[in-house]
């Protein structure tokens, strides 16, 4: 089976990769020959992973999923959440977006946030198909750790032993991951139509 995911984020590739059943041919864009940017312009996390799934599906005639994540602080009323990338604007800086969170967050007695990925897949049956991985944790006073991407730096989950996603590796971070989760939904989903 071959499946593309539509995603120009190396780190998402790395992460899911080794989620996937062997038999699986993962391809990248790259792989199907698509280098455009793909449209990304709806208002929550479910429209954007369906709109990307369904252009690449439309476009290029290949199976595919995509992600669309959030990060869900609770004393923002749930921001910046489907606006996470472009936080601190539209040049979409992992470290802006930090930055603008933390100072947001000055203070603030509840530091609770989650995570929240939906998958959605387009072109290998009829349907699509949507699931959803979530995990909780709080955000840190500071960035800690090398690793991951994006707010992994500042997000401690609650199931993990008091690091941030950042000071985990690839495989710790997959145990609990939001992305992980969803991707479990999507591999069941595989394997239960093969
Ligand atoms: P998108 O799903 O690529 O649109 O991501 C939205 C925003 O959340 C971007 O700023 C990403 O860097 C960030 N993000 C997505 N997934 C993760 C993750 O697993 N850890 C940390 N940040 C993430």
């Amino acid at each position: 089976m071959r499946l593309c995911f539509a995603s120009n984020n190396a780190h998402k590739l790395d992460e899911i990769r080794p989620l996937l059943p062997a038999g699986l041919v993962l391809l990248s864009l790259a792989d199907i020959n698509c280098h455009e940017e793909l449209p990304e312009t709806q208002d929550t996390l479910k429209g954007n992973a369906l709109q990307k799934a369904a252009y690449v599906w439309q476009h290029y005639g290949v199976p595919c999923f995509a992600d669309d994540t959030g990060l869900e602080v609770a004393a923002l009323h749930g921001a910046p959440g489907v606006y996470s990338a472009r936080y601190a604007g539209p040049q979409r800086r992992a470290d802006d977006n930090v930055a603008r969170l933390l100072k947001e967050l000055r203070g603030a007695a509840d530091r609770t946030a989650r995570f929240r990925t939906v998958v959605a897949l387009v072109g290998l049956t009829a349907t699509e198909q949507l699931f959803e991985g979530v995990v909780p944790g709080r955000i840190a006073e500071a960035p800690k750790g090398v690793g991951g991407f994006g707010y992994d730096p500042i997000f401690v989950p609650d199931e993990g032993d008091g690091r941030t996603f950042a000071e985990m590796t690839l495989a710790e971070k997959n145990q609990i991951s939001h992305r992980a989760r969803a991707v479990a939904g999507l591999v069941r989903h595989l394997t239960s139509i093969n």
